[in-house]
């Protein structure tokens, strides 16, 4: 069996937005037309078809990358959902990695928002080439010129404006004018399957003319046929004008802009031609590069065809309830049969394929094959977990691994009932492996277990789905702080242990130079013996008796981070010395160090956006200053002020409902985690004062 359509016949798009732009929607039309719903559904009544989890419904919002596939004219397009909201940053992130293009939704009366930029520069980092849709042309306020300056002011991107929105005398939105083929096209009011060509409307004949006078002076900046052209005097065609803003798209120098009605299904067909013409196919895509398992440096790329090795890259896992683990995988070269046996470089572990799915908005298609380019889910491939790379077996390549920050809050969960917490176990250890930001830590000293994730959002949904899904009652502590530890000034600091158990005697002895790192770096650890003082097989025992030291700070018992330790000295007898007496010599020369070296707590700084109108933002300052926040900037977007500041995290808990009050609703507000800082001394001690007697001490020490 081969494959049924030629690769440049695939296209792997995106759809990204700001929250409530109106992307499910949107989804939920292109899936319509191309023929895979039959029932049109709409988000404010719950049913769109992309967004499966009932509480999405609920708050409107997305938060699973789920692959969907459709085609249009005898092409196929894999639609990856990527969420809008900023906790679920890295779902963006991880779906950007395994997209070969995207649709930006804007609101075209809010224009580019705040949390459309970030997404925006995320897109920007992965070289994603786009195309603009604005939406929500039918609203009283909506500026199609305002939405396409936007773009070039905010996101400092090149516009290729392809349309402009044909309006009535009352302003109601009923078409476009595409201004590459110079006709006007208008929709029925119906379910919008049928539009027809109009002829330009009188009083847009000289606007359409600049337009496509700009167009060809964009084009000709950025592409050397149409500038040859446009030199010459020649005039360009409509074809060449296609080829050029294809180029000029797959290169990302320019963006082309479209404008319809998602809810009014007005505008969809014309955004699913663009992406057949202007976005680009996997087979448009650079070799992906990978380095051999075995010789970490050794470079190897795989290209995009059927006939090079296999390489895929699981990017997202979800649980299903007929099938069990789903494991979704972009196929980056070769083919995979259904019974392969495939190789997990990540974990050096074999898995045979047991089946292959298609998804589709409301079914599923069980493929016997799949090829270079494609993007379907694997059932069976049981070790797998999110950013692992499968490959053939005698070829392995090792892609590049997916970075997911680390959870900087938590919450205390406790199941209401002996039962429930029998269940509890496994369905967290399945919400872990779908969700690399969702972390679990089961304390076995006060018998609690705490759940981990990006922001409070994050946390709520996951209790919502144990409750809905799984049907887990808990009692659930309120959000806290992940805090870590350093220390903030060099020191030295020398252990000898010596113990007998049983009448065999222990011996081991060290001595370290510890020093504070750059915020971010981790933990360092050198070895600069320079005679044999300890010999090597103690190294590495003692590389992790200061990892174990490391686990548990010296403060409050949180985790230490930044720190470089130097093996300096020690001393070793040849009858005495043994793994276990140099691990706990590490690990207490290392607290004894902590404690000397000034340690302090570290908290997570979060960036801080508000967006709202002028008179609020007195008040909305006043009350940043009093959460001990940063103010780094205030800018103005037309009539609203821009805010950005640094905040520590366990200052902004219930922000929402705050600025909602300060504002009458009418300011909004993003949040996403920037960096950890160390916590000013007199707040320490309003943090681990109570949990602590040593925090005075140490402090002063
Ligand atoms: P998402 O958060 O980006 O997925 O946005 P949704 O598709 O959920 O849409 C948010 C809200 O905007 C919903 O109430 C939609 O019905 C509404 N909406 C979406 N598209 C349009 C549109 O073209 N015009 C108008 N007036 N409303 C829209």
């Amino acid at each position: 069996m081969g494959r049924d359509l030629p690769l440049n016949r695939t296209r792997n798009i995106g759809i990204m937005a700001h929250i409530d732009a109106g992307k499910t929607t949107l989804t939920e039309r292109i899936l319509y037309y191309t023929g895979k719903t039959y029932k049109m559904g709409e988000v404010h009544d719950g049913t769109a078809e992309m967004d499966w989890m009932v509480q999405e419904k609920e708050r409107g919002i997305t938060i699973t990358a789920a692959a969907t596939t459709c085609f249009w004219r005898n092409a196929r397009i894999n639609i990856i959902d990527t969420p809008g909201h900023v906790d679920f940053t890295v779902e963006v992130e991880r779906s950007l990695r395994v997209l070969d293009s995207s649709i930006a939704v804007f609101d075209a009366v809010a224009g580019v928002e705040p949390q459309s930029e970030t997404v925006w520069r995320q897109a920007d980092k992965y070289h994603i080439p786009r195309i603009c849709f604005i939406n929500k042309m039918d609203r009283v306020g909506a500026d199609f010129e305002r939405s396409i300056d936007m773009i070039r002011e905010k996101l400092f991107s090149e516009p290729l404006c392809l349309q402009i929105p044909i309006l009535k005398s009352n302003d109601e939105f009923v078409g476009v004018v595409d201004i590459l083929q110079m006709k006007g096209l208008a929709w029925d009011d119906d379910l919008g399957e049928k539009y027809e060509e109009i002829p330009i409307p009188e009083n847009l004949l000289s606007t359409v003319e600049t337009y496509r006078d700009k167009l060809i002076e964009t084009l000709a900046e950025y592409d050397d046929e149409i500038m040859e052209k446009f030199i010459e005097g020649f005039p360009v065609d409509i074809e060449s004008m296609k080829s050029a803003i294809r180029r000029v798209t797959i290169s990302s120098k320019a963006f082309p802009v479209f404008c319809g009605s998602a809810l009014k299904n007005k505008g969809v067909q014309p955004i699913l031609d663009a992406i057949i013409d202007y976005l680009p196919s996997p087979r448009d895509m650079k070799p992906v590069e990978g380095h051999n398992p075995k010789i970490s440096d050794d470079l190897l790329f795989r290209k995009p065809e059927d006939k090079d090795s296999f390489c895929a890259l699981v990017f997202k896992i979800s649980s299903d309830t007929y099938v069990g683990k789903l494991s979704y995988a972009r196929i980056y070269s070769g083919n995979v049969k259904t019974g392969d046996i495939v190789l997990n470089v990540t974990t050096n572990k074999k898995e045979r394929i047991g089946r292959i799915l298609r998804m589709h908005a409301n079914d599923r298609e069980d493929v016997k094959e799949v090829f270079t380019g494609d993007i379907v889910a694997l059932v069976g491939v049981k070790s797998v977990r999110t950013g692992d790379t499968l490959s053939d077996v005698d070829n392995p390549i090792l892609l590049e691994k997916m970075e997911f920050p680390e959870p900087v809050i938590s919450k205390r969960f406790e199941p209401k009932t002996k039962a429930e917490a029998e269940k509890f176990k496994s369905v967290l250890q399945r919400l872990e492996d779908e969700d690399p930001t969702f972390k679990v830590k089961y304390d076995p000293d006060t018998g609690e277990t705490l759940i981990f994730g990006m922001g409070e959002l994050h946390l709520e949904i996951i209790v919502d789905r144990l409750t809905r899904e799984f049907n887990i009652h808990a009692n659930i502590g309120k959000p806290q702080v992940t805090y870590k530890e350093t220390i903030t000034k060099n020191c030295r600091s020398e252990y000898k242990y010596t113990n007998n158990i049983g009448g065999v005697d222990q011996f081991g002895h060290v001595v370290i130079e510890m020093e504070p790192l750059k915020p971010g770096t981790g933990f360092i650890f050198e070895n600069r013996l320079v005679n044999d003082e300890i010999p090597q097989i103690f190294i590495s025992i003692i590389e992790d008796g200061l990892k174990d030291a490391m686990k548990a700070g010296v403060l409050a018992g949180y985790e230490m981070m930044d720190i470089k330790t130097s093996l300096i000295g020690g001393s070793y007898d040849q009858n005495k010395s043994v793994d276990i007496a140099y691990r706990i010599a590490a690990n207490m020369a290392f607290k004894d160090g902590a404690r000397r070296s000034e340690p302090s707590l570290l908290e997570p700084i979060m960036k801080l956006e508000v967006v709202s109108p002028e008179e609020y933002t007195g008040d909305i300052i006043n009350d940043l200053n009093s959460r001990r926040a940063r103010v780094e900037g205030i800018d103005m977007l037309k009539l609203l002020k821009v805010i950005n500041a640094l905040v520590p995290l366990s200052e902004v808990f219930g922000y929402a409902t705050r600025l909602r009050s300060i504002s009458q609703g009418r300011a909004s507000h993003t949040l996403q985690f920037s960096h950890y800082d160390i916590v000013p001394k007199n707040i320490i001690e309003n943090i681990v004062g109570k949990m602590t007697g040593r925090i005075s001490t140490n402090l002063s020490s």
